[in-house]
């Protein structure tokens, strides 16, 4: 695996596959603190692709002020030995400084898509991901981006800038992956107590039961079924003590985000009528 760190050893690496037909480029976006989550868009990106590009760079734009931004897992080491045994053919680490980041075009994420769920709780998110993501696009130029189904909104949202500026790089979507107790991997499990993973469990499994009651119904009409599913799980997981941002119905999936103590986890689940 070849390790990239500047603009020009990216140039260098990615010439002879940007200018060989034959060898297609799909990317992988990351923060690091590389999980089996991030690995699986890995693996999906060597399905798809000839050469795989992993990134790790943890995005400043994309915190707020009282965000987890410095305290954020940086597993640097760990994460080069998971992508090594993995496969990847390229990992690129950029050390953007402050200035660097600070230069780069902004791009706005779509206003419609970006109104609710993590849109409406983290304003500025979105814009943030889309400008950075955009940048690493500029100077990739992947033919695919894999992005996991763990952050829907983020890949709606990017699908949406990609339609926008009519890029021909095809975003591919990942599964979320998770724990054995169904908890969803996120590098943010890092912070948790070995108590409140298996407490952080109980998201998956309401999710899991109140998608199988839906999809169990014969009852109409749906919206009210589905009306009554959030409540019921928004009640449980008070019950259970998690701090509620919202639970929420949207592209035929819900949305559950919540923290535990001070760590946000998000998860969603697909319902299929
Ligand atoms: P992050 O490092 O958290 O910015 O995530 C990088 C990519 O990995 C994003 O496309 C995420 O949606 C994806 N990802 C994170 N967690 C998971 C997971 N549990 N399963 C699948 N993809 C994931």
């Amino acid at each position: 695996m070849q390790i990239i760190r500047t603009l020009d050893e990216l140039n260098e690496n990615l010439k002879s596959v940007w200018e060989n037909d034959n060898e297609l480029l799909a990317y992988v976006p990351t923060m690091g603190a590389l999980h089996s989550g991030h690995i699986s868009l890995v693996k999906k990106a060597q399905e798809i692709a000839q050469k795989t590009l992993v990134s790790i760079f943890v995005n400043p734009l994309q915190f707020s002020l009282t965000e987890d931004f410095s305290s954020y897992p940086r597993t640097y080491e760990e994460d080069i030995v998971k992508l090594l045994a993995a496969g990847a053919d390229f990992l690129y680490y950029p050390d953007f400084d402050q200035a660097y980041i600070e230069s780069i075009k902004k791009v706005k994420a779509s206003e419609e898509l970006s109104a609710s769920l993590c849109g409406a709780s983290r304003p500025g998110h979105f814009d943030g991901v889309c400008s950075i993501v955009n940048h690493f696009f500029e100077l990739i130029k992947p033919d695919f981006a894999v992005f996991g189904e763990k952050d829907y909104q983020q890949l709606k949202i990017l699908e949406d800038m990609l339609l926008c500026q009519q890029s021909i790089i095809e975003l591919v979507p990942g599964k979320i992956f998770r724990e054995e107790s169904g908890l969803a991997m996120s590098s943010r499990n890092n912070y948790l107590s070995e108590e409140e993973k298996l407490l952080a469990a109980n998201i998956y499994k309401l999710l899991s039961e109140e998608k199988k009651k839906l999809e169990d119904s014969t009852l109409e009409p749906i919206s009210e079924m589905i009306d009554s599913a959030l409540i019921n799980i928004k009640e449980k997981l008070l019950e259970f003590g998690f701090d509620v941002d919202y639970v929420d119905f949207k592209w035929s999936r819900i949305f559950v985000a919540v923290k535990v103590g001070s760590t946000r986890l998000i998860d969603n689940i697909e319902i299929i009528f």
